[in-house]
């Protein structure tokens, strides 16, 4: 984009973003300004994309709106902060008209109604490289009650909240390598639901947690790391949808199956620490909520991530997506 018109027509778009939100300044003035809420802590958490690499090429470009969006969302989900608002930064390529700028605001628009979340603010910029977006999206959690990933304990369990392995398998179902069950994993893949469900059942019962976004055993690692703790996971334990499972049981490596489930990451599922003696009432308001829970393994004083299936180990020689 190039020229003081277009930004104009391209601020005129994004404003029905501001869902009227008084503190986004009807995107007019060089920044937002928000007062501080007694009580309350400001959680903030920054995804980006670049297509090719986060995204498909060619995927509708509602969906990468979307996309977008959720991805950002499901780390304040993590932290059990409530969302109101999001920053935008969008750098687009000279291919992209305004045909496609309208679905994608469309998108935002779809998404921005169903988790309340205002635009406040952002940048748009030309590149001549992939298309690049970045989304900062802003909560609130009670003072001090924001769930780390710092704060596990050595004999917590490691818990899993939703499936594991069906955003790497609908990764491959989008790309048309598996066969896709109606299109429910590539649907998983593009549109993944951040677990704010869980906001008061973390708050209640889990230690540390994050969401499940380079993979689980890495995800899980980062938890461990932050904690000053090591971890131990059992690959049989996975919480795996119908679909992960109907796959699963078509493998000849059921160990190495596993290890791709857990490792494919962009599932935005949660993992987290939780007392062993908490596990029991924690799965079941999860699991009541429809999402499945299932401690996989524990965290422990000895370093380092140990995984097995059944009482053999396996050796997993990548844990996740690494940037
Ligand atoms: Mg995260």
């Amino acid at each position: 984009m190039s020229g003081r018109p277009d930004e104009f027509a391209w601020i005129e778009t994004l404003r029905p973003l501001t869902r009227a939100d008084g503190r986004a300044l009807d995107l007019m003035d060089d920044a937002a300004v928000l007062a501080a809420r007694p009580g309350f802590d400001l959680v903030i958490s920054k995804d980006a994309m670049v297509e090719g690499v986060h995204f498909l090429q060619g995927e509708a470009p509602e969906t990468i709106a979307r996309r977008l969006l959720r991805a950002s969302l499901s780390d304040l989900a993590a932290k059990t902060a409530e969302p109101f608002a999001y920053l935008l930064m969008t750098a687009w390529p000279a291919d992209r008209d305004w045909a496609w700028r309208d679905a994608f605001v469309r998108g935002l628009a779809k998404d921005g109604e169903r988790y309340a979340v205002a635009l406040l603010g952002g940048d748009t910029v030309s590149t001549p490289g992939p298309l690049t977006l970045c989304a900062t999206v802003l909560g609130w959690t009670p003072e001090g009650r924001a769930v780390l990933r710092s704060t596990a304990r050595a004999g917590d369990a490691v818990v899993v909240c939703g499936a594991i392995g069906d955003g790497w398998l609908g990764l491959r179902a989008a790309r048309g390598e598996i066969s896709d069950f109606g299109g429910a994993l590539a649907v998983r893949y593009r549109l993944p639901e951040p677990l704010f469900s869980l906001r008061q059942a973390l708050r209640d019962h889990a230690r540390a947690a994050v969401d499940v976004s380079d993979g689980l055993l890495a995800d899980a690692e980062h938890i461990a790391a932050a904690s000053g703790l090591g971890l131990s996971i059992d690959l049989a334990r996975l919480p795996l949808s119908i679909e992960g499972a109907t796959w699963l049981s078509a493998q000849d490596d059921e160990g190495a199956a596993r290890l791709a489930l857990a490792t494919g990451g962009d599932d935005y599922a949660i993992v987290c620490a939780v007392d062993p003696a908490d596990v029991g009432d924690f799965a079941a308001v999860v699991e009541a909520q429809g999402t499945p829970a299932a401690v996989v393994g524990a965290f422990d004083a000895e370093s380092g991530l140990r995984v097995s299936m059944a009482g053999s180990p396996i050796k997993a020689d990548r844990t996740g997506w690494r940037h």
